[in-house]
C-alpha cells in the first residue's frame, strides 16, 4: 500500500471508514447501490478519498 499523507497537516496516520445501508451511494441507473470506502486523516478529519466498493454497478446502460 503507498504511503498516504494528509494535504490539509501533512499527517500520515490515515484511517479508513466506511458508508453503507443509508448512506451508500446509489446508481442512478439500476437503482442498485454499493457502499464507500472513504480514507481519513485521523488527526484533522480531512477525507482524502472516497470511492466506492462496487464502481461497476455505475456503468452506464446503453
Ligand atoms: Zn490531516
Amino acid at each position: 500500500m503507498e504511503q498516504t499523507k494528509c494535504e490539509k497537516c501533512g499527517s500520515s496516520n490515515i484511517g479508513q471508514g466506511t458508508l453503507d445501508g443509508y448512506a451508500a451511494m446509489q446508481s442512478k441507473n439500476t437503482l442498485l447501490g454499493s457502499g464507500i470506502i472513504a480514507d481519513i486523516c485521523t488527526d484533522c478529519g480531512e477525507i482524502l478519498s472516497m470511492r466506492v466498493k462496487e464502481p461497476k454497478k455505475f456503468k452506464n446502460k446503453k
